[in-house]
């Protein structure tokens, strides 16, 4: 079925600056078939159907290239803390999860995420040391549900997280000290056996919505042996590979005092530093890594409120910019960043791009950071046909309501969209073609069903808090010497200020 945009208020870049052009969008087999007069000549041949788009702004589609959707679930129960210390209690209520909470998670994190003009995604999925794969399954049938696309990487390690931390002989007691009991050969056999039902059975799946990545969940926390096996698989089947990376002061100090040396470096030489290598966070990179991260052409990719609320700092992103980086965009799990909106994390990103440089030319403006959150993050996910608007696109399009408070007087409908736009109103948005929102609700979910069910989920999460609360307890004086040290050591300043 065809589908006419009919004298749309289109969001188009050219020279690297996006502008609003009116024209009609003819959007037909899942691209955008035509623009322009040549459109409206086209509807009458395929009897397409006919949206009056004066009063909407069609953008495409951001694609969000870091998230944990379970963490959809635990949204307003973890309080802040520093990185180290905070992931003691967002994860040890992994137990109770059974893979119908993963399906509803995703479910509900397919909402959000639709609702407030996200298309795509990737969902770096942590459910043990070794991924659940029925966790992973129930995940991709709640993607294609939904009608979202949706790469998923199932996450994993194999360190122990104790054994990480930097002068772990001096501050951690040894009677808190975990060492890693190491993997067999056919352990990995397994991982990677499973790894390779789910890509025959998911990947490009639904018309290439649905995808498999490889996810070594941190660089510090998996062995060479790991790692090499990672990229060995990515490489045959052409996978994304999607890690953390240098996210907090610690792991700066973990890299200086451990085994691995630089994390950039030891990814590089495990073969896991590629052109489809993204690498969420970013950091605290030093100007000698962003260097190697470029010309490998990785993509960093920028969670700038995440962030900000784990005290993480502020990646200098004007100046990975200004090195030749490829950056993308990512928001982050509920649990450190209260939302996976887009459109909060391009205001806080846009904004923050003025901090750390005198130079108020190389702040970053909305034209920068729309293409991060558009064609760059598509072409961070391999869909490089994806992100933009223009003819033989993908039509993974949004439509925002410009009757409404945030484009109201319309004076530049980028930026009110970049600086003001979290409370627009998403009206409509097709994937690969598909009508997918309509009158700002899900087309092919039950939006209070999923909602009740998550409720209920929820209550078995807080119930079970204090348990968590106790179990941390034991290690959270420690982690705790262990953080303040990294503090000051690199220095409380909340830029990167390595280079
Ligand atoms: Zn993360």
């Amino acid at each position: 079925m065809a589908t006419l945009l009919q004298d749309a208020q289109c969001v188009v870049e050219r020279d690297g600056r996006y502008e609003v052009v009116t024209q009609h969008v003819l959007i037909s087999d899942g691209r955008i078939a035509a623009m322009g007069d040549e459109a409206a000549t086209a509807v009458a041949a395929r009897g397409a159907e006919i949206v009056r788009a004066r009063e909407r702004l069609v953008v495409p589609g951001f694609a969000n290239l870091h998230g944990h959707c379970i963490q959809s679930l635990q949204r307003g129960i973890v309080a802040a803390a520093p990185l180290e210390l905070w992931l003691l209690l967002v994860s040890s209520s992994r137990g109770l999860l059974t893979p119908r909470d993963y399906y509803v998670s995703a479910l509900l994190s397919s909402i959000e995420r639709l609702r407030t003009g996200t298309t795509a995604f990737i969902n770096l999925a942590l459910s043990g040391e070794f991924p659940d794969e029925a966790a992973a399954r129930e995940t991709f049938r709640a993607y294609d549900e939904a009608g979202i696309r949706a790469t998923l990487a199932p996450g994993f390690v194999d360190l122990s997280y104790t054994e990480c931390l930097p002068w772990q002989d001096e501050l951690i007691p040894e009677h808190l000290r975990r060492p890693t009991t190491p993997r067999t050969a056919a352990e990995y056999d397994a991982l990677f056996a499973l790894l390779d039902r789910l890509r025959v059975e998911f990947h490009g799946r639904s018309d290439d919505r649905l995808r498999l990545a490889i996810g070594p969940s941190q660089p510090q926390r998996c062995s060479e042996e790991l790692l090499r096996r990672t990229a060995d698989y990515a490489d045959r089947h052409g996978l994304v590979i999607h890690t953390h990376l240098l996210e907090s002061r610690m792991q700066v100090l973990m890299a200086r005092t451990g085994r691995w040396g630089s994390f950039v470096e030891y990814l590089d030489r495990t073969g896991c530093l590629g052109e489809r290598t993204s690498l969420a966070h970013g950091t605290w990179l030093s100007e000698a890594e962003v260097q190697l991260v470029t010309d490998r052409g990785a993509w960093l990719v920028h969670n700038p409120i995440g962030n900000l609320r784990l005290g993480d700092g502020i990646a200098p992103v004007a100046r990975y910019l200004a090195a030749g980086a490829r950056v993308a965009m990512g928001t982050d799990g509920c649990s450190s960043c209260g939302s996976v909106s887009m459109l909060d994390g391009l205001h806080a990103a846009a904004v923050l791009g003025n901090v750390g440089g005198a130079d108020h030319t190389e702040w970053l403006d909305q034209h920068d950071v729309l293409r991060l959150a558009t064609r760059n993050g598509a072409a961070a996910l391999q869909f490089p046909d994806a992100g933009t608007m223009e003819v033989g696109a993908r039509a993974d399009l949004v439509l925002y309501d410009l009757r409404d408070f945030p484009f109201v007087p319309l004076n530049d409908a980028v930026e009110q969209l970049v600086y003001g736009g979290h409370r627009a109103i998403v009206d409509r948005v097709y994937v690969g073609g598909e009508l997918v929102v309509r009158d700002g609700h899900l087309t092919r979910v039950d939006e209070g069903a999923v909602y009740a069910e998550a409720n209920e989920i929820a209550e078995k999460l807080r119930r079970d808090f204090p348990n968590v609360q106790a179990r941390a307890a034991e290690l959270w004086p420690a982690i705790e010497r262990v953080s303040d040290r990294a503090y000051n050591t690199i220095g409380p300043g909340r830029v990167n200020l390595l280079w």
